[in-house]
């Protein structure tokens, strides 16, 4: 990891290597925290934060979820993201703001336990490299919808993501595929997935996964484009029969998926449709399409 200089922690920043926290943090031992994962990239008008309100409003209704309150306003957690890019000179990277329970409190019940909030950034490539992944369907399933609050961005839920991606990796695949309780296709361990099949899009509804801010500008680039966009239930099978396959999220941004389970997915990777939507989502997210300006913070503005 690059560090960058500063941290914003609590309501000031802090150098980087002073932003810690005592090791009876609550979040540390249980994992009742929230976070995002946030990208900024390079424009021709400086660095540019996509999505940034989608994704603070996001984490207010993650802590929400866990009945957390954040001492900061949405709109203060905003103005301190921004400026933290700004402070750091960060042209481009990754944005990761986290509330937590903190120091003082021990036992399951967090209440009185003091939260706090930190933003962080440094540069961050793309995650998943710039080649179509090779998938493995992990032995893992996602939580149960009922066993969590599955569209809130919580800390421990990423034990889950970890053991999907320790198993693939381990036996030599790029990322994971995580089915839901009733074995149908959920997510991989931080990215949505859409297949095409005959010139249509279809995704995995909401219920088990974490439908993604990607995910929902995906959508909306595909329907711009006049392709036909279809949330359903998908099998395995449906996977390994598509045209074409991808993961979007905030990290891997679109990424072709090149074969499942050893299987090819349609004739190449990336097949033409993930292509034109990852073009044009690259483009925006540079700030290169006006149409789609609304979707950028500018941090120098
Ligand atoms: N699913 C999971 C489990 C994730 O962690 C992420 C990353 N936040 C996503 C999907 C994609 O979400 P987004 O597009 O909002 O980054």
């Amino acid at each position: 990891m690059k560090e960058t200089k500063l941290i914003w922690m609590d309501g000031k920043l802090v150098p980087w290597k002073d932003a810690n926290v005592h090791v009876l943090t609550h979040t540390l031992h249980y994992g009742a925290g929230v976070f995002e994962g946030i990208r900024c990239y390079e424009t021709d008008k400086g660095a540019a934060i996509f999505k940034l309100n989608e994704h603070i409003d996001r984490l207010f209704y993650s802590a929400e979820s866990v009945d957390m309150k954040i001492p900061f306003s949405n709109k203060e957690i905003v103005k301190a993201t921004i400026q933290t890019v700004k402070e750091n000179d960060l042209k481009a990277g990754y944005i990761r703001p986290i509330c937590f329970f903190g120091y003082g409190k021990m036992g399951l019940n967090p209440k009185s336990a003091p939260v706090n909030t930190s933003i962080a950034v440094w540069p961050w490539g793309s995650y998943l490299g710039d080649q179509a992944v090779k998938v493995k369907t992990s032995k893992y399933i996602r939580i149960h919808p009922k066993s969590a609050v599955s569209d809130a961005k919580i800390v421990g839920f990423y034990a889950n993501s970890i053991l999907a991606s320790i198993e693939v990796k381990n036996a030599g695949y790029d990322e994971a595929l995580l089915l839901d309780y009733e074995g149908n296709v959920a997510e991989g361990p931080g990215e949505n997935i859409f297949i095409v099949k005959d010139n249509k899009i279809l995704t995995p509804q909401a219920g088990s996964i974490l439908p993604g801010i990607t995910r929902a500008s995906v959508k909306q680039l595909a329907k711009d484009l006049n392709i036909e966009v279809e949330e359903k239930e998908l099998k395995l099978e449906d996977i390994y029969d598509a045209d074409e396959a991808f993961f979007t999220g905030t990290a891997a941004e679109v990424t072709s998926i090149e074969s499942l389970d050893n299987k090819k997915i349609g004739n190449a990777a990336p097949g033409p449709i993930t292509t034109k939507i990852k073009e044009l989502f690259m483009d925006i997210v540079h700030g290169k399409n006006e149409k789609y300006n609304n979707w950028l913070t500018y941090v120098n503005e």
